[in-house]
């Protein structure tokens, strides 16, 4: 006994400090766009379809708009422009509830949005009780979503937790571009939970069908049947973006 206590005095406190301090991101982590309207010419090299594997890049007069809500973070935009007017920041708060907030726009100050649903803040501003569903995701959502569970992260000192049954369940968490077989076990799912039950789309899949958008196998994310109250970008989205993103919607942020 002693020496288990030893070992634990020994290893310290493991989990990181989080939310009161940054989370510690690799110097590689490609966060939020920028788009610097300074630099562009408007040539429209990264507008070209055969650039953005999933669609992300759209024009409007002429200048470059990324959907976090599609983008996987593959970087090719900022690759091949030649003005080097894109580029991405180690901003990692970008999960949002509204669709239209996930799209970065040239010049355009980022302001995280604030939860105004006030019967959610009533029901969940302390706890949050998530039954997942991976609706057809490749599992990279999935283990990242894990990994709030963790020592490092511990999502549960915040009062969210994972819960096997949607009986339990304040809140469906999806991930995946739902493919058509998993169609009917989301659905059931989501008609199983007490109402009022809350929706979260984690991953590019899940907001917009990502790299499967168009796919005869899969709708083109979960806002085909279901409207979600927070978007979380990612491909998977980093655990920080996706908790940030939920104390947020908690209004602890
Ligand atoms: S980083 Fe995002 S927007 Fe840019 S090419 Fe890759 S998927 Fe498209
Ligand atoms: S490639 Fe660069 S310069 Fe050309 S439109 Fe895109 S952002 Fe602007």
């Amino acid at each position: 006994m002693l020496k288990a206590l030893k070992g634990r005095f020994e290893q310290g406190f493991r989990t990181g400090k989080f939310p009161d301090a940054p989370p510690m991101l690799s110097d590689r982590f490609p966060g939020r766009p920028v788009l610097e309207a300074a630099r562009c010419t408007g040539c429209g090299a990264c507008m070209r379809t055969e650039v953005c594997p999933s669609g992300a890049v759209a024009g409007k007069d002429g200048r470059p708009e990324i959907d976090t809500g599609k983008c996987i973070f593959c970087g090719a935009c900022a690759e091949i422009c030649p003005e080097k007017a894109i580029g991405f920041s180690q901003e990692y708060r970008m999960a949002a509830m509204t669709r239209r907030a996930l799209v970065v726009r040239p010049g355009e100050p980022y302001i995280p949005e604030r939860p105004t649903n006030r019967e959610f803040l009533r029901f969940c501003g302390r706890s949050l009780k998530i039954r997942q569903v991976s609706a057809g995701g490749c599992g990279a959502c999935e283990l990242d979503f894990n990994v709030l569970g963790t020592l490092a992260w511990d999502m549960g000192r915040f009062g969210i937790q994972i819960v096997a049954s949607p009986r339990h369940a304040d809140c469906i968490l999806v991930t995946g571009p739902v493919s058509r077989n998993m169609l009917v076990a989301l659905k059931k799912t989501y008609d199983a939970a007490p109402r009022p039950v809350w929706v979260i789309a984690s991953g590019a899949c899940a907001i917009s069908g990502g790299l499967y958008a168009g796919s005869p196998e899969c709708l083109g994310g979960v806002e085909e049947i279901l409207k979600p109250d927070l978007y979380v970008p990612g491909c998977p989205p980093h655990p920080a973006t996706l908790l940030e993103g939920m104390l947020r919607l908690m209004n602890r942020r």
